[in-house]
Parts: C-alpha cells; structure tokens; sequence
C-alpha cells in the first residue's frame, strides 16, 4: 500500500528529503506522494520515512492503493533497475 499526503499538509518541506524513492514532490498546493514510486520504505527502512518525521500526521496509508509486502518489495527492486539505468 502506497502512503497519501492529506490536506492537512503545511508544506514544511521535512518529509521530501527523507523519501528513499523520491517518490514526494511539491504539487500545485501540497506535496504529493508518487503511489508508483513509494514502497511504504520496504527495502529501505522498517517504518515510512515520511510518517515519522510529518509533524502534523497527515501521511495515512492510501486505500487505493493495496499492495502485499511481496509486492513493495518486487516495485522496490524495478525502481532500483531502473535507477541503474
Ligand atoms: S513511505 Fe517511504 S517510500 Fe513511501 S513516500 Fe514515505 S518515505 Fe517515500
Ligand atoms: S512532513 Fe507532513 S506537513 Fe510537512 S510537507 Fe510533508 S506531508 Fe506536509
């Protein structure tokens, strides 16, 4: 499952740098999470990354986007391919 950034955000540009898969960028009013780039950290850490550091918790899972572990795990190993690219 992908994590999702609500309207709750307050831009404090924390949680963009902490992504493992650059998968946060600023979009026209928030950040926003790339569900195609985030693995919910699996391969990276053990806890979100961005849920830990958002001061204002606004980073829930997103329910659209249901995936196994097996499968963050195999998108984490296509965005490390693709990164060597
Ligand atoms: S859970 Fe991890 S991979 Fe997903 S957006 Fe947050 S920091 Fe990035
Ligand atoms: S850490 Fe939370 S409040 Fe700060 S930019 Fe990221 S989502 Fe928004």
């Amino acid at each position: 499952m992908a994590l999702m950034i609500t309207d709750d955000c307050i831009n404090c540009d924390v949680c963009e740098p902490e992504c493992p898969n650059e998968a946060i960028t600023m979009g026209p009013q928030i950040y926003e999470i790339d569900p195609h780039k985030c693995t919910e950290c699996v391969g990276h850490f053990d806890e979100p990354q961005c849920q830990q550091v958002c001061p204002v918790s606004c980073i829930p899972f997103n329910p659209a986007w249901r995936e196994s572990n097996e499968q963050l795990m195999l998108k984490y190993e296509q965005l490390q391919a693709a990164a060597k690219n």
